[in-house]
């Protein structure tokens, strides 16, 4: 079967070098079987959501097709988590090395156990919005709505643009 759905990826890091972090999940998610990378929004630093005593976050978001159905992608960019050193026990929304959201799936509904798409916090946050705009800036969700009419609802606190990494290579500055 040839068939390839576009999907973007949220990707979060406050824990050892997280601008690292991130350039390295974009690499691993490039190397992903039965997807390809398209597109890298620029990294941004954010505040972080819940407990307030640990590091800002750097979060970005990748667009992809995948040829994978939903819940094996979701394998996929779970294991890619753990292999980024992850722990499992720990509290919600606490540091981490690499959080791997699955945002949207074609434009797929899902609510079940393990997944829901299109994420839950995805039209709230700043750091999902914003970057996910930089690279599908005509982008509708699933339920018709426009992202960039969101993101006119949305305050930008706490939100920094701190990086380009456009897939054709860095742009001099
Ligand atoms: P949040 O989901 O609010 O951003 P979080 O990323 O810290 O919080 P995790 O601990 O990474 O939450 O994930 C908890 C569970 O969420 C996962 O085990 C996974 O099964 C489930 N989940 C549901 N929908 C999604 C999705 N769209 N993308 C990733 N995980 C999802
Ligand atoms: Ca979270
Ligand atoms: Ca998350
Ligand atoms: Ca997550």
């Amino acid at each position: 079967m040839e068939h390839w759905t576009p999907v973007f990826v949220g990707l979060g890091s406050n824990l050892d070098q997280p601008v690292r972090q991130i350039q390295a999940a974009f690499v691993a998610l490039s190397q992903l079987e039965q997807c390809r990378l398209l597109a890298r929004s620029p990294l941004f630093r954010s505040a972080p959501m819940g407990p307030q005593d640990q590091p800002w976050y750097v979060n970005a978001v990748a667009g992809l097709l995948t040829r994978l159905d939903p819940h094996r992608l979701l394998d996929e960019l779970q294991a890619l988590e753990h292999s980024f050193g992850r722990s499992r026990a720990r509290e919600r929304w606490g540091p981490r090395t690499l959080d791997l959201d699955l945002l949207l799936f074609g434009r797929q509904v899902i609510d079940d156990a393990r997944l829901v798409i299109p994420h839950p916090g995805l039209t709230e946050r700043n750091f999902v919005v914003y970057p996910l705009l930089r690279i599908a800036p005509d982008l509708t969700l699933p339920d018709g709505r426009r992202l960039a009419s969101i993101r006119d609802q949305l305050r930008s606190d706490g939100l920094e643009e701190i990086m380009s990494t456009e897939l054709s290579g860095d742009r001099p500055t």
